[in-house]
């Protein structure tokens, strides 16, 4: 059996039709913990933790936002009580998010992290230090309810952003925060806005880093830990192709909301690489048991799976289900492996 990490954004979609907590949050994960259960997984949530921040900061006017952040709160709980692990990821474009006729309206000038201050100024949530301090401390808050000795331990970026690295350095470690699980080895964008490229990671399981994830540094503060990526030749993707387009088409998902435009320029680029062999994302969603049997074949035993809770559908379920029973995949949360490691005496508690 191949053991793997699992870990889960814990989102809404960001483009015109968010979708709601109630399909694109609650029942996939729902979902996801009762198959775990029966074969004793773990998994770590990535929690949209400023989406949970600007429902507090409206409910007071508009009652569905408090039954929102309700149903949130309570599967936190409910995810901590029964052993799984809830980790920050930030989504900063939240800042500017409006509740307009029953529907979030978002702008996008604040997609990155890196667009807001520099300042340092842990009180005001508009610079990055800000951000960082007070998202962690909400999220203290809200898991100790639950489990008295909560602390944020892994931050995942939005979208991928985490570069550059240095801007963010200081406020991550100030707030006791030295695991990274943003970057994907082969994963980039063309976004002419917010461009980012991973084609040169270091493509170890887990490494030391300082002031950027594409730099591994044997005495680095930071550890990444990259979500997997598997090399796809170019006839077995025509095949996965033939797949996706002809056998398993449309399965649908629990998620209500649609994809936003310009996430979906990811890994596209020129047309040249439309062929030959192209980096996937190890990931269930979307995918046919044929598919991710192939991916899980070919990544590396402890690499780390990635799933969006809004993009699962009852299929994924099914398939995740089958290769557990089959005994093909386990799954452990990220939390659950660092302490395991050796190098991590400080993470223990
Ligand atoms: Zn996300």
């Amino acid at each position: 059996m191949k053991q793997l990490l699992l870990t889960v954004d814990y989102e809404l979609f960001f483009g015109d039709d968010a979708g709601t907590v109630e399909n694109c949050m609650i029942r996939p994960v729902k979902r996801l913990m009762e198959i775990l259960e029966v074969y004793g997984g773990k998994m770590t949530v990535f929690w949209d933790i400023l989406h949970y921040y600007r429902l507090k900061e409206l409910e007071g006017e508009v009652a569905d936002l408090r039954f929102d952040r309700e149903l949130i709160e309570k599967q936190i709980h409910t995810l901590l009580a029964r052993g799984h692990d809830v980790q920050m990821h930030i989504h900063p474009h939240w800042l500017d998010a409006r509740w307009e006729n029953k529907k979030w309206r978002f702008t996008y000038n604040r997609f990155s992290l890196h667009r807001l201050w520099d300042e340092g100024d842990a009180d005001s949530i508009e610079t990055i230090m800000g951000c960082i301090t007070q998202s962690r401390q909400l999220m203290e808050e809200v898991c100790r309810a639950a489990q008295p000795d909560y602390k944020v331990r892994a931050f995942r970026a939005g979208g991928y952003r985490v570069e550059p690295f240095d801007r963010l350095a200081e406020s991550l470690r100030v707030n006791g925060i030295k695991v990274d699980a943003s970057a994907a080895f082969g994963m980039k964008s063309y976004e002419p806005q917010y461009p980012f490229d991973f084609s040169r990671l270091p493509t170890y399981l887990h490494y030391r880093f300082d002031s950027s994830v594409l730099r591994h540094s044997d005495e680095g503060y930071f550890w990444e830990f990259p979500k997997e990526s598997v090399k796809v030749p170019g006839y077995i993707r025509f095949f996965f192709y033939f797949l996706q387009n002809f056998v398993y088409v449309g399965k649908g998902s629990y998620g209500d909301g649609k994809r936003l435009h310009f996430t979906k320029r990811e890994q596209s680029g020129h047309w040249w690489s439309q062929i030959g062999s192209r980096y996937y994302r190890l990931t269930p969603e979307g995918m046919d048991p044929i598919r991710w049997r192939y991916l899980v074949r070919k990544a590396r035993p402890l690499a780390q799976v990635v799933l969006h809770s809004k993009n699962m559908s009852p299929f994924t379920v099914d398939m995740l289900q089958a290769s557990m029973k089959k005994k093909e995949v386990g799954f452990m949360s990220l939390l659950q492996r660092i302490r395991q490691l050796p190098v991590y005496d400080d993470l223990k508690t």
